[in-house]
């Protein structure tokens, strides 16, 4: 048996320069760079490819991905523990090319992407020469996917896309979207959806507006139409009616991968916790001293441990099943959790830093919304928990009786025939 909490030395040393090399010379990129996705400016490639060439050189480049993709083949636990120290800077994901949606798009591409659409796409994508957008949420509604009405067409040689997206993330920079579309609408509920990939500068391919989070007047996230929209027919991704198989691809990864530097954003906000806790001092003591502030500590900690021990658990378990349609409760929990923690740390966090915490001069307020954020991108926090539940149900079954298995009288009842004659029972 091996039940074992410990990094091997050789990649220890590698973590110990990934968390150098972030904090020396990618975290600065997030005070003066806008988006890590805009790969048509200068200025941003200017300070972002010589930084991705050194990642590259330690070959710590795309180690989400396997050798014959150009990663490392390193697995869900190693991959955990960079990106708890990736999660710490916006920027670090792609200087180490495996941001999200890209990463699980490229995944998308090696399953399903024909020779021609892999040297077109997939190569540039794990080169991060181009970005790409994923478009799935409607306006009309996101978590329940059987609402999606955007539709293709098989006319021809084409398929022509009608309909409306929202919240594409990404789409003003991508080079393609890939978008899941209505091809069989009489199938059944989970057979309707097909996924293609839309070039992005198609004819038809709208952006309505770039919507931002919360005080963002422009922001990333495309209202998209797609007006009579023709692509070819070989840009089905899969099988016709197998949009939601395609779609799992890449959110069984993305959601464990968003938890993983999710862990980093929380570190960051707790170093900066217990930092200030050491630091101000109030009614004669240094705020570490007062028992709730120690209280918010404690409870932090254990939250951040909590859930970090679960995320590696998970990502273990991907490793081992390599399924993770087998992993799918434990990414489920993970993924409920993941806003709660995110929270409750970051709260905390704030609320220690006084009126400092709530400015935009400290990063708490910003975290706040991104804790939101990630109890919705990729689904809801109560779809995920109904799964949870779901799956935890089906390890068990109703009693046949009018009382539960656990009744004490008829438990007691059937210890004292099972004892019978062996000892004796005082009533
Ligand atoms: C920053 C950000 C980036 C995103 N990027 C993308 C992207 O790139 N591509 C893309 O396609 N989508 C993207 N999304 C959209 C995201 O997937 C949806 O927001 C999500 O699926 C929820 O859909 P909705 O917003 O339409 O909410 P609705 O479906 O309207 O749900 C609203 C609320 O109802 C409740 N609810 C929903 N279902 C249930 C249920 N079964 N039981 C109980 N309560 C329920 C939940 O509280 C939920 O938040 C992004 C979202 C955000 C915030």
């Amino acid at each position: 048996m091996s039940w074992d909490f410990e990094t091997e030395p050789e990649f220890q040393k590698q973590l110990d320069w990934i968390a150098e090399f972030v904090r020396a010379e990618v975290e600065p990129l997030d005070y003066v760079l806008e988006s890590p996705y805009e790969v048509r400016s200068d200025k941003r490639n200017k300070l972002v490819r010589p930084l991705q060439a050194e990642v590259k050189k330690r070959k710590l480049w795309a180690c989400h991905l396997e050798p014959e993709l150009g990663g490392q083949g390193y697995g869900q636990v190693k991959l955990a523990l960079m990106n708890e120290i990736l999660g710490r800077s916006r920027f670090a994901p792609t200087v180490f090319g495996c941001q999200a949606p890209d990463s699980g798009n490229a995944e998308i591409l090696a399953k399903y992407g024909t020779p021609e659409q892999k040297k077109r796409y997939l190569q540039p994508l794990l080169d991060n020469e181009i970005v790409s957008c994923f478009s799935m949420t409607e306006p009309q509604g996101g978590a329940d996917p059987k609402v999606f009405a955007t539709r293709a067409e098989l006319k021809g040689d084409d398929w022509v896309v009608n309909g409306e997206k929202w919240f594409s993330s990404n789409a003003r920079w991508a080079s393609f979207m890939i978008t899941m579309a209505v091809t069989d609408p009489d199938a059944p509920p989970y057979r309707k959806l097909s996924a293609f990939i839309v070039p992005a500068d198609a004819p038809g391919v709208n952006i309505v507006r770039n919507v931002g989070v919360g005080d963002e007047p422009e922001g990333a996230h495309a209202y998209m139409r797609y007006q009579d929209v023709r692509i070819p027919k070989d840009h089905l991704l899969g099988q016709r009616g197998d949009g939601f198989v395609v779609a799992q691809t890449r959110l069984g990864g993305g959601r464990i991968h968003h938890a993983m530097r999710t862990i980093g954003q929380v570190k960051k906000a707790f170093d900066l916790m217990c930092e200030r806790s050491l630091s101000r001092t109030t009614q004669g003591s240094v705020l570490a001293d007062k028992q709730m502030v120690q209280e918010k500590i404690a409870d932090s900690w254990i939250d951040i441990e909590q859930f970090r021990l679960l995320v590696l658990r998970t990502a273990w378990k991907i490793d081992r099943y390599k399924d993770y349609l087998k992993v799918r409760k434990d990414i489920a929990a993970v993924k409920a959790q993941m806003p709660k923690v995110f929270h409750d740390v970051v709260t905390r966090a704030l609320q220690i830093h006084g009126s400092l915490g709530v400015t935009p001069e400290m990063p708490f307020v910003e975290q706040v919304l991104e804790s939101f954020v990630m109890g919705l991108a990729d689904g809801p926090t109560e779809v995920h928990k109904i799964t949870v539940a779901r799956q935890v149900l089906r390890d068990y079954k109703p009693t046949t009786g009018l009382f539960p298995t656990g009744h004490i009288p008829a438990l007691r009842e059937a210890a004292i025939r099972k004892f019978a004659g062996r000892i004796e029972l005082e009533v």
